[in-house]
């Protein structure tokens, strides 16, 4: 199969759809690779690299999408795109539609084959293909946390870890799946006393058994949350509530219960957020402060580490990259169900139903 990657377009977009790994997993079971001309700068992968691996570098996009059977990407299409993409051909990537009746609307007109990595989803529920950004946001909230901790940026002053004879910095971690356990590890690995809680007891179970001694759990109650706030130097937000908003745990009126200069990271902002004040910050401008507590919620955060971001997401979409390329869409799709699952518009055709629902479109 022929397969195109193209450099992404949309605003402050690092990360690039294949490794150089990736090309070469592909060019051994010989599939044509064409990469855009500097497509993996960002990401800090160069065209001799790509050119090592067995890819052709092509100019522009234009020649990429023209030649290429199927597209495999980061970042949904956006407008400059749509008419590039053709008939039949298959696309790869995060769509997001239900958050655009545009993009919809346009790849239902290219009747090309959309197949979103938000929506494969594995037997459990599980969604492989958004595990990795989560993975990134959790470890990134503490890194972005304990810098916003400092004085100079008028956090707290309080180093996470502490030093001899000065007590570590206490985290308190709202959520305990990926986002909740990632930031845990990396504000324990601190040395900093990690209290996370979650209303899911299996979850909290298995924390438990795997975190070290200061990572601690409790069980999510509005209670719990106003005796931890108190005191916590930083703050997570990494609770999910599938297909809803994320509740809002800290409320206006508990911010004057915490002390000046406590950090809250809400990684949770892209769902709402859960803290009532959260509005979405971009990496530009990150952070505002609300009865002098700093607040972060960057709504893209993986795309600060394009590097390690577009590393983690390759080699989960790698696997069905590769069964696309050798099976064809169709068979790879029959014979995978989790892959199945990531069908969204089929040549025209709005094929999930959330989609069809949120613009009211025939399914
Ligand atoms: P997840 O499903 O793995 O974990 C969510 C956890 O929240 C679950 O364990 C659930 O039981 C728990 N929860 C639900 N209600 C709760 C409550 N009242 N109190 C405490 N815990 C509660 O989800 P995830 O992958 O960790 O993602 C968390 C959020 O982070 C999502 O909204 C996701 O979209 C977002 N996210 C944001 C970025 C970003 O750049 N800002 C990046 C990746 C993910």
């Amino acid at each position: 199969m022929k397969i195109g990657v193209p450099i992404e377009i949309k605003n402050n977009e690092n990360r690039v759809g294949m490794t150089p790994s990736g090309v070469f997993e592909l060019t051994k079971r010989n599939h044509e690779v064409f990469v855009q001309k500097n497509a993996g700068f960002g990401s800090g992968f160069f065209d001799k690299d790509y050119i090592e691996a067995g890819a052709t570098i092509l100019d522009t996009i234009e020649e990429v999408y023209a030649v290429a059977e199927m597209i495999v990407k980061v970042k949904e299409p956006i407008e400059q795109e749509y008419s590039l993409i053709r008939e039949d051909q298959v696309v790869f990537t995060y769509f997001h539609f239900a958050s655009s009746e545009a993009l919809t609307r346009a790849m239902i007109d290219s009747k090309s084959v959309c197949i979103a990595y938000e929506t494969v989803e594995d037997a459990d529920g599980s969604l492989p293909l958004l595990i990795p950004m989560s993975e990134v946001a959790g470890r990134m909230s503490i890194q972005q946390g304990a810098k916003y901790l400092e004085k100079p940026i008028r956090g707290r002053g309080v180093l996470l870890g502490g030093v001899p004879g000065v007590p570590p910095g206490k985290v308190l971690v709202l959520g305990a799946g990926v986002v909740g356990v990632q930031a845990a590890k990396m504000a324990a690995g601190l040395g900093a006393n990690v209290t996370i809680l979650d209303i899911n007891m299996k979850q909290l179970r298995h924390v438990c058994d795997i975190m070290p001694k200061n990572v601690v759990t409790e069980f999510s109650s509005e209670y719990n949350i106003r005796k931890h706030i108190k005191d916590a130097d930083l703050i997570i937000g990494g609770v999910l509530i599938k297909g809803a908003k994320a509740p809002k745990l800290i409320t206006r009126d508990m911010l004057k219960d915490m002390r000046p200069g406590t950090v809250i990271v809400d990684v949770a902002v892209d769902q709402g957020g859960c803290f009532e004040t959260t509005k979405a910050t971009t990496h530009q401008d990150p952070t505002y402060i609300i009865d002098d507590v700093v607040h972060y919620c960057v709504a893209n955060m993986p795309g600060a580490v394009p590097y390690t971001s577009t590393v983690a997401l390759t080699n989960v979409t790698l696997p069905y990259v590769i069964k696309l390329a050798n099976e064809g869409w169709e068979d790879a799709c029959a014979n995978n169900a989790s892959l199945a699952k990531g069908l969204n518009v089929v040549k025209g055709d709005v094929v999930y139903k959330e989609i069809a629902e949120a613009f009211d479109l025939e399914y």
